[in-house]
């Protein structure tokens, strides 16, 4: 049987040098202006990268960790921003299907089909789906997630307990700032929990190589007027904190997603 060896992508700086300090006998590579940071956590073969915004990046990213690195899974740790109304800052998406909504090869195919795939949506994995949100859960449940974030933060950011949602991620070339843009998102694909840019991407490479992907999302804002606020802020004082622990509790007990 092949060995495991897990690629971890975030969208963020931040967020990826925090995984990368978890990374023991780490080895930096760097390929097509990205740093490839190569260890191990809790004893399974990891690479970590920052895989730079937007879905030519994160594709370019992915195909570098499959074919250079010879990854078995992908998971990925970024932020994103709300579509439906109850997700709340602070709040976690763990994608059960990735749509890319800025496709459209109308009239060759329907709006948001992927050409040459007849596909739309790309499905994560079931059973990893299961595990991680488990894992994630009794994380929220005993306080491990928030932990690490100062009192001063959660307050500014209103963040009591977060909550964990299991659904469908929009992923496109556009940073949503407006709430026209995030209302027409929101009545054309109303399933949508958040959009961010990269996780389709991904998700379509990986399914392309037969590799199971997990993406995780951390909401940092809410899609409108409001979103550019304190990014930031929000990035350097919760999400990197979240990265942080999410592959901890991942990486346990060599059980992985
Ligand atoms: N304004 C930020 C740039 C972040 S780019 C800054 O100044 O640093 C946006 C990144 O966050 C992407 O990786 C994207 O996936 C995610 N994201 C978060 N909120 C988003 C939103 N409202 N729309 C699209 N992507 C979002």
């Amino acid at each position: 049987m092949q060995e495991k060896i897990i690629g971890i992508m975030s969208a963020m700086p931040e967020e990826i040098n925090g995984v990368i300090r978890l990374i023991e006998n780490p080895e930096s590579i760097t390929l097509g202006k990205r740093t490839y940071i190569c260890g191990s956590i809790n004893g399974i073969k990891t690479v970590a990268v920052f895989s730079r915004w937007g879905k030519v990046a994160a594709a370019a990213t992915v195909s570098t960790l499959i074919l250079e690195f010879k990854i078995t899974e992908s998971l990925f740790t970024g932020v994103a921003g709300a579509i439906l109304p109850d997700l709340k800052i602070g709040d976690i998406v763990i994608a059960k299907r990735l749509i890319q909504h800025d496709m459209d090869a109308r009239p060759l195919m329907q709006r948001y089909e992927v050409p040459l795939l007849s596909k739309t949506y790309f499905e994560a994995d079931q059973k990893r789906l299961e595990n991680v949100s488990a894992r994630l859960e009794a994380i929220i449940e005993n306080g491990q997630l928030t932990s690490a974030i100062k009192t001063i933060e959660r307050d500014a950011f209103q963040i009591t307990k977060p909550n964990l949602w299991i659904g469908d991620i929009a992923s496109g070339d556009q940073f949503f700032a407006s709430y026209e843009q995030k209302e027409t998102l929101h009545n054309e694909l109303p399933t949508v929990h958040c959009v961010e840019m990269e996780g389709a991407a991904v998700a379509q490479v990986c399914y392309e190589y037969d590799i199971p992907f997990t993406i995780i999302r951390t909401i940092s804002d809410t899609a409108d007027d409001t979103s550019h606020f304190d990014f930031p802020r929000f990035i350097q004082s919760v999400a990197s904190h979240y990265a942080v622990a999410i592959i901890v509790t991942l990486f346990q007990k060599n059980e992985t997603p």
